[in-house]
This record gives C-alpha cells, structure tokens and sequence, in this order.
C-alpha cells in the first residue's frame, strides 16, 4: 500500500520558509470524505505567492500548495461522487488552509467539488483554471445585470493577466465589442487577436482622475482595483455594470458616489472562492461550450510536479507568459 506520495510541500519553521518537491503522508491527506488522484493543477499568481512565501498566503504548515486541481475519485463516502469520477476543485481555502492540488493525491469536502463538465479533459480544466473561471463568473454577472452585446463596449483591464485575456476572449465569443487596457502596448496585437477592438493603454485610467469622465462603456471587467477601477466606474455608460474581481494596482478605490447616483450604474464584487456550488456548475458548463482546445493549448505549457517551485519562482519574475498548468501524474 502506498504510504507517500510526490507533493510540493511547503514548510515554515526554524529554517526558515521553503517549499520543496518532496515525499509526503498519505494517511496526512486523506483527511476529508472524497479521496482523488490528482491529473493535473496549475500555477496561479496566488500559488506562486505561496511556494515563494512573498505574499501571507498559507495558513498553516506543512502545506500542500495548489488552488486549483482536476483528478479522478479514488475513494468516496460522498453519495455525490463514485469511484472513477472526474471533480474539478477551485478555491475554498485549498492551497492556503486544507492541503491542495500540487500532489499526486488530494483529498477533498464533496460540498468543495464540482463534476468535471463532459467536454473538458482534466488538463483543459487546469489550463482555464481560476483566471478563466473567474473570467466566466464576471461575464455572467454582467449578463444577470442585462448586459447584451447589442448595449454596447465592454472595457477589460489587466489585459494581458490571466482573468483580463480570458475576459477578451471569452466576451468576443459571445459577441461583444471588448475594448482592453494593458501596461504593455507591445502586446496589442496578441490582445487583438485575442479579440479586443481597440488596445488602449492603462496609463489612461490609472491616474487619480475625475469623478466623471465621458460616458463609453456599457459595461467593464476590471481585475485592477485602485484608482483604475474608479476611473472605469467613471467612464461607464448611465445604466452600466462594471465586475471587480481583483487589486493588481491596489486595495483601495478611490472613487466618489457620482457615477453610482447620477448614471444608476452598478458595481458588482466577483469572488470565486467561495462561490456556492451551483454557480460555478454553471460557469464551467458556460466554459466548456466556449473555450476551444486549440486556444488552451496557444496560451499555456505543461510542466512536471517536480518542475513546478522553479516554475512558480520565474511566474513572479514575469518570465513566463500565459498560463502554467502542472501534471501531477
Ligand atoms: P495576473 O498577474 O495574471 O494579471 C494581472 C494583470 O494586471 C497584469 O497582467 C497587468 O496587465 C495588470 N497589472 C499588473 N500590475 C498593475 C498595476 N500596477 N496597475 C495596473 N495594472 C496592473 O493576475 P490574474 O489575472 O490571475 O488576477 C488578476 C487579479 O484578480 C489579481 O489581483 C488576483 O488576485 C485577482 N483574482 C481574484 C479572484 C477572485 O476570486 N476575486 C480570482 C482570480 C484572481 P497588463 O500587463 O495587461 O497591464
């Protein structure tokens, strides 16, 4: 029986804080009602945070890394899931509180896993991952407020990120007119093909600006913060609906009430951590009818579990472009 398995483990202790590609207990962690074998999970920024330890990620130590995983159930006290299912897991504090995807074995709440859609194999999941998932929730939310291709541009930021490029190409799927902001003008012709109409440089909205500016947008996907999501709150058509889902520039937002009380427009909060079950059943079915396997495999490259610390150490340098996803096979 195997009583270890390859896991990327990260310590924090007398030594130091360190993250190494390791052995780790099995009986360790199988600690909660569905048991799987992971196929593979993926590097986001957060990930990265943690297995550097520059940024307060992990919560408790020894720490299994990964917020994101898709595998096979091995083991099941759960009615929702039998032996042989594919599950998809985003979030839910794995990866930072319970022990998470980078590992060959993972154990997961039935209450955290989603089945993984028809559509999708294993690595696709981890190719779309927590950007592209959260992509999808943000667009939904503009379609609950009524926004239609027909209400006019959509503005994205951070662009060229994970949640901002899978925001542009999954908005031109559904047949939006996607206006995008980036800090690398070098990059516009990759956005464009991407699908955005116009490439606008984000040096126009990351000033402090005014409490209103000239009304373009009818909608934005913002997943900048600070004082570029005041200045696309203050750009958006009256009636208007702008997602914020992240801080790349910073917390704070520092915007007036102007745009909400004299252009009605609305501000909705994205998180997909703890995203209740069914809404991110629907996001990931909305995923695999969208996203084409060709796209995911021009914006990522697969590396092995054991390749994954030093793939997280170049992510935070910026030596990496697109998207990480990591076989734990
Ligand atoms: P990335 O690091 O992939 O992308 C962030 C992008 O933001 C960069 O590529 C850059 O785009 C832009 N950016 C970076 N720094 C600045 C700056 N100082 N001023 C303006 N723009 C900047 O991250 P993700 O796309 O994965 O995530 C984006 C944000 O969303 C993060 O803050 C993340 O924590 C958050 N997030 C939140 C989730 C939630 O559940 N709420 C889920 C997933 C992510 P460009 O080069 O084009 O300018």
């Amino acid at each position: 029986m195997t009583t270890s398995v390859k896991s990327v483990v990260i310590n924090k202790d007398d030594q130091g804080y360190r993250a190494e590609y390791t052995d780790f207990p099995v009986e360790s962690i199988h600690q909660h009602d569905v048991n799987i074998d992971v196929d593979y999970s993926t590097l986001n920024y957060k990930d990265a945070l943690a297995i550097t330890g520059k940024g307060p990620v992990v919560r408790t130590f020894p720490m299994i890394p990964g917020i994101d995983l898709a595998g096979t159930v091995t083991e099941s006290k759960s009615d929702e899931f039998k032996v042989g299912d594919k599950v998809l897991l985003n979030g839910f504090g794995v990866g930072e509180k319970y022990l998470g995807g980078l590992s060959a074995k993972a154990s997961m709440s039935a209450d955290w896993l989603i089945p993984l859609p028809a559509n999708l194999t294993p690595k696709q999941a981890m190719q779309i991952g927590t950007a592209g998932y959260t992509a999808m929730l943000s667009i939904i939310a503009l379609e609950k407020q009524g926004i239609t291709p027909q209400s006019g541009e959509i503005l994205v930021t951070g662009a060229n990120g994970g949640v901002g490029s899978f925001a542009i190409y999954l908005l031109n799927k559904l047949g939006f007119d996607v206006v995008a902001t980036t800090g690398r003008m070098n990059e516009a012709d990759h956005l464009e093909k991407l699908g955005a109409k116009r490439v606008l440089s984000r040096d126009e909205f990351s000033a402090p600006g005014k409490p209103l500016a000239k009304e373009q947008f009818a909608g934005a996907i913002d997943s900048v913060g600070s004082h570029t999501l005041a200045n696309v709150c203050a750009s958006i058509k009256y009636g208007g609906v702008v997602t914020a889902c992240g801080l790349a520039q910073g917390m704070d937002f520092p915007a007036t009430v102007a745009p909400f009380i004299l252009r009605g427009i609305s501000l909705m909060g994205i998180d997909s951590v703890m995203r209740p079950k069914a809404d991110r059943i629907e996001a990931w079915q909305r995923l695999s009818e969208l996203v084409e396997a060709q796209y995911l495999d021009t914006i990522s490259q697969e590396v092995p579990l054991y390749d994954a610390v030093a793939n997280a150490e170049a992510l935070l340098k910026g030596e990496i472009r697109g998207r990480v996803v990591v076989n734990c096979k």
